[in-house]
């Protein structure tokens, strides 16, 4: 189980180096640190589980946050429709982003950066190919998949973590023409 203490924060050096492809077809080992990774999110976002173990909410996790330096990460959002979109990414490469730009209004946080928010500017809609895994199916699938507001916002935010990218790195005062989110 992924606790708070299993995840880097900001000052350690690894949370900046740019993560390695998965290996396909993917490891056992592998796909149950994605699970994990999944499941310290659902905990986290349970008010009982979150207090029992201490844990800081979050909506992403990118395996460089707990010092895994592979090209994965797990999201667990509820958008600004009431969708939601759980899953673990692996090997993400973004085709398309549009023009349009939005950021979350409250500003963006991380789980390596606590106790800060800053306004980032994201693009509004994005276009990806990835291998997918469902937690609640338990498949793996390659998908070519497009995500717009909060879920495209989150998914820029992880992909950042596998270049070795923090969202303090593009913090701006200025949102311009840019769209709120929330
Ligand atoms: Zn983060």
């Amino acid at each position: 189980m992924i606790l708070v203490d299993n995840i880097i924060l900001k000052d350690n050096p690894d949370i900046r180096r740019v993560a390695e492809e998965v290996s396909e077809p993917v490891s056992d080992e592998i796909l149950n640190t994605l699970k994990e990774m999944i499941e310290y999110l659902e905990n986290s976002l349970d008010e009982e589980t979150c207090t029992k173990y201490g844990l800081k909410p979050g909506v992403g996790l990118a395996a460089p946050q707990i010092d895994v330096n592979l090209r994965m990460f797990a999201l667990d959002v509820e958008d600004e429709n009431g969708d939601t979109f759980k899953c673990g990414i692996i090997n993400p490469k973004i085709l398309a982003k549009s023009i349009a730009m939005i950021y979350l209004n409250g500003g963006e946080g991380c789980l390596s950066i606590p106790d800060e928010r800053g306004i980032v500017l994201r693009h509004k809609r994005i276009k990806f190919s990835a291998l997918v895994y469902d937690k609640d199916t338990n498949t793996l699938e390659k998908k070519t998949m497009t995500l717009s507001g909060y879920k495209a916002i989150v998914f820029q935010h992880e992909y950042d973590h596998l270049d070795g990218v923090l969202f303090t790195d593009k913090m701006t005062n200025d949102p311009g023409d840019a769209e709120p989110c929330f």
